[in-house]
């Protein structure tokens, strides 16, 4: 058992599936409301300053799925304009629960939210806003994880929780085809990268790496691991530069 690790300001990373409920895609204001709450409980009751990358794949994903046939760069355009739509939802949820929020994107679109700007990131966060960002880094190839990686790093935050949906850690293989399959509890990056492991893709693993990020992979199917991820207790695996 590894100490408990002390986060100030953390990338709180959440698939767009994460949004989607039972069902398994489109946005469920339920369960966005159940993460909202658990999120909001936690920017209250603690000085954390917590920052939220959100996907788009429960409304469209540019590479895998969606795009057939359609000119890449533009399926990647809409991938980012699905993650303004869970930013908004999950940003309306987390006022109901009763803290401020800003969203930022990266594309553009001042009327319903702000642009990136990093200083002004950083401020809302040292205000104690929950600041969103949406429409990932605003250039087609790449991804929510990508954008989690490089908004960590500029705003220097102490990790990212990557919360998965169906997924508490990181294995060597596919727990869901293979039985035996072995959780990690710690991992460096040049684990992830060498064996290949499912965390993030690789672009971002090696960000993380370059910039010294830790990322922990833990399951959101467990009400409360947020919480227990965001105080630093070991929940799933830990991705960092040494064991
Ligand atoms: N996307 C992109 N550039 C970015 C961020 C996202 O092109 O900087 C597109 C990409 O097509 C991606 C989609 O947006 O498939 C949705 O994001 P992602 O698949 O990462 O969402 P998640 O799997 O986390 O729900």
């Amino acid at each position: 058992m590894s100490k408990k690790r002390d986060f100030k300001r953390i990338v709180l990373k959440l698939s767009g599936e994460a949004l989607a409920g039972e069902q398994g895609y489109g946005i469920n204001p339920v369960t966005v409301e159940e993460i909202a709450k658990e999120i909001a409980a936690l920017a209250k009751s603690t000085d954390l300053e917590i920052a939220i990358v959100v996907g788009g794949g429960n409304l469209w994903r540019g590479l895998a799925g969606s795009n057939k046939g359609m000119d890449r760069a533009t399926a990647d355009y809409m991938g980012m304009l699905a993650t303004v739509m869970n930013s908004l939802a999950l940003q309306d949820a987390l006022e109901q629960a009763g803290v401020d929020t800003r969203v930022q994107t990266a594309i553009v679109m001042q009327e319903i939210a702000e642009p990136y700007i990093r200083r002004r990131a950083i401020r809302h966060l040292e205000k104690k806003r929950i600041v969103i960002f949406g429409a990932g880094l605003g250039k087609p190839y790449f991804s929510t994880d990508t954008t989690a990686a490089l908004r960590a790093a500029e705003i220097e935050a102490d990790a990212i929780l990557m919360a998965k949906k169906f997924a508490d850690g990181v294995y060597d293989s596919d727990p869901k085809i293979n039985p035996e399959a072995k959780k990690f509890e710690e991992l460096t990056y040049m684990d992830v990268i060498s064996r290949e492991l499912k965390v993030m893709d690789a672009t971002s693993t090696t960000l993380c790496k370059d910039n010294d990020i830790p990322i922990v992979v833990f399951s959101m199917d467990i009400p409360g691991n947020i919480t227990r991820a965001a105080m630093g207790e070991d929940v799933g695996t830990i991705v960092r530069g040494e064991k």
